[in-house]
């Protein structure tokens, strides 16, 4: 559904993206991995147009995205986006944050988007939480609402930037089972993650990226027990 080619970007004379190539096949779980300021919050952020590339192509469903003119907003609601920092809106309830977007963006009626919400609150354990405030709850059940949200609006794949680091260690688990679960409903994931281990078990790929390029890529089992690249072994040595 998602393939990329030659994706370039830079910040003034800095070159952050350096020529990207990838794709995303419908129904496939990627995860992507590499040191802090590789270029991967960089090239989600692209893909969803919140940055505009320097150069290259992003094609969804075989349409050039950065060609777009009005379609954007479409394109964009066809993507749901995790950020590491939840960004919740504090003065709405849980259910609130989960039907706002579907009345502004998709133009839904009241009464359907909040059966849409209540829905995908219960697939991540909150809708005993509908009414409670953000401030309420941990960073762990944030999260959940967060992925809740994303997913109330049906979206054709999910973009996930290190959904779990700025949890506490004890929450991590429960939004990785979440992300989990997910995986396991044929849900097209792009996850960008430092839990190897997580990584490995859900992600039918794993794409390993360094100084703004493509390293290698390949299934777990390659990629994690039989790297190709010194880069990649180099990498990896650090979470053994
Ligand atoms: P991390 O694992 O720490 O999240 P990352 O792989 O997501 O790292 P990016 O956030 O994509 O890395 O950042 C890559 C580089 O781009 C960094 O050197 C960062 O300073 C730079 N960068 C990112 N956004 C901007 C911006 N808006 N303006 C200038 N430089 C930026
Ligand atoms: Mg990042």
């Amino acid at each position: 559904v998602i393939r990329i080619q030659g994706l370039r970007k830079s910040f003034g004379a800095n070159e952050i993206l350096k020529g990207v190539d990838f794709s995303v096949r419908r129904g496939e779980v990627v995860c992507l991995i590499g040191a802090s300021g590789s270029g991967k919050s960089t090239m989600l952020r692209c893909i969803n147009l919140l940055e505009t590339p320097s150069g290259g192509e992003i094609c969804f469903r075989g349409q050039n995205v950065l060609e777009l003119g009005k379609e954007r907003r479409a394109y964009c609601a066809k993507l749901g986006m995790v950020f590491q920092s939840f960004n919740l809106f504090d003065n709405l309830t849980v259910l609130q944050n989960c039907v706002m977007p579907q009345l502004r963006v998709l133009r839904k009626g009241k009464s359907q988007a909040e059966q849409t919400a209540r829905e995908y609150l219960a697939k991540v354990g909150m809708e005993q939480y509908a009414n409670a405030k953000p401030r309420q709850l941990s960073g762990g059940q944030k999260q959940r609402v967060a992925i809740a949200r994303a997913l109330s609006m049906e979206p054709e794949a999910m973009l996930f930037d290190e959904p779990t680091s700025a949890l506490d260690p004890e929450m991590v688990g429960e939004v990785l089972k979440v992300i989990r679960d997910l995986a396991d409903t044929g849900l097209t994931m792009l996850i960008v993650t430092h839990e190897m281990a997580f990584a490995r078990e859900v992600a039918d790929r794993i794409v390993f990226m360094a100084d703004g390029v493509i390293v290698e890529q390949g299934p777990p089992e390659q990629i994690f027990d039989h790297p190709q690249q010194e880069r990649t072994r180099q990498f990896l040595s650090r979470f053994r």
